[in-house]
């Protein structure tokens, strides 16, 4: 059973006071509405929040409401998303402004099981929208919290599920607690700047941190230690041969509806592989184009998550016309037509040359 070395009357108030005194001005911050909690939480998953900070104004410019939200089509939003990545978020959301809207007359739920229905809410996010928003008292169990909690108890496990789970009771309890329930948004919030700002990943601030006396990790001389490692997944190396068909400033582009990864987005046509001198008949085969093979241009890379893609361009034209109902020619990037920021970095690698 994890336990606090300190009281929760003297830990809370240590904390909010650090928290009240350090604490950055973020946009979200400012109001507390549940619509812009909730869009920058998800923003914030995976991605930083000096990255966020950003794009987040502009997404609350173009949808200012989650009803705004809802009525926009998928192809925007991508678009709005382009070049935050993990674009399953993006369309989670979108589903999820549409539910809140049908379901629950555009309020987002107040009820911690009606969130999880929704998709994209997990137990973090559900948590986090209804603590910060709401002030319910529910704990928050993010990256920059296990950490935090991991060298302030002295966790010396690796981040196996079980140790999650312990510690995500320890703070269900925490939270409960009279001097930190009422103040609940604030105490989420602190732990996850303290998190950010002073227990950082690879060089914590003990010498600034308002709980170094206490912390189990900093008496051990652990805090660089912990938390162990967790064994990564390996990255797996895909290679893909993409044609550029070019007319004036416009691409030949196609709509992914087939991979996970890059579905509903816009495309050159792709095929799997490197190039080999068949290269004009695997287009026939798999996108019925008719294709001259012209050059070929350097290789891309582009990581999405444990996936390390490697792109080979080649500048290609058609010998007849490409069917209609499954091809556009298109400026990439333009309204309605979202293409993933690796067709973007294919465009700047050509320029370059
Ligand atoms: S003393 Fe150091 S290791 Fe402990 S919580 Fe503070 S910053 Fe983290």
């Amino acid at each position: 059973m994890l336990q606090l070395p300190i009281p929760v009357t003297e830990f809370a108030p240590r904390l909010l006071g650090w928290y009240r005194d350090n604490k950055r001005d973020l946009p979200w911050r400012n109001d507390p509405d549940p619509y812009r909690v909730w869009v920058s939480e998800i923003m914030l998953q995976q991605t930083q929040v000096k990255t966020v900070v950003p794009y987040f104004e502009k997404f609350l410019r173009s949808y200012p409401t989650v009803e705004d939200l809802a009525r926009a089509e998928e192809s925007e939003i991508l678009s709005s998303w382009s070049g935050l990545g993990y674009y399953r978020r993006a369309r989670n959301l979108h589903r999820a402004a549409q539910m809140v809207c049908e379901r629950y007359g555009g309020e987002f739920p107040r009820d911690f099981s009606q969130a999880l229905k929704l998709p994209g809410i997990g137990h973090y996010t559900a948590g986090a929208i209804l603590s910060l928003a709401h002030g319910e008292p529910l704990p928050i169990l993010d990256s920059n919290i296990t950490r935090f909690f991991t060298r302030y108890l002295k966790i010396e496990d690796d981040l196996e599920r079980t140790i999650v789970g312990k510690l995500r009771k320890f703070l269900v309890q925490l939270v409960s607690e009279t001097s930190v329930a009422k103040n609940v948004r604030d105490f989420n919030q602190a732990l996850m700047e303290i998190g950010s700002l002073v227990c950082k990943p690879r060089n914590p601030q003990c010498a600034s941190c308002p709980l170094a006396a206490s912390c189990l990790a900093n008496r051990a001389g652990l805090q660089k230690t912990l938390p162990r490692p967790r064994t990564r997944p390996s990255v797996q190396e895909f290679h893909h041969t993409v044609a550029l068909i070019a007319k004036g400033e416009k691409y030949l582009l196609t709509q992914n509806w087939e991979e996970t990864f890059l579905r509903g987005f816009w495309e050159f046509p792709r095929v799997q592989g490197q190039p080999t001198p068949h290269l004009a008949e695997t287009f026939l085969k798999t996108h019925g184009l008719d294709l001259k093979i012209r050059k070929r241009a350097a290789i891309v890379t582009h990581r999405i998550t444990f996936r390390k893609l490697n792109f080979h361009p080649v500048l290609a034209s058609l010998q007849s016309p490409a069917p209609r109902q499954r091809f556009t020619w298109t400026r990439p990037g333009e309204k309605g037509y979202p293409v993933s920021s690796y067709i973007k970095k294919i465009l700047r690698s050509l320029k370059s040359r």
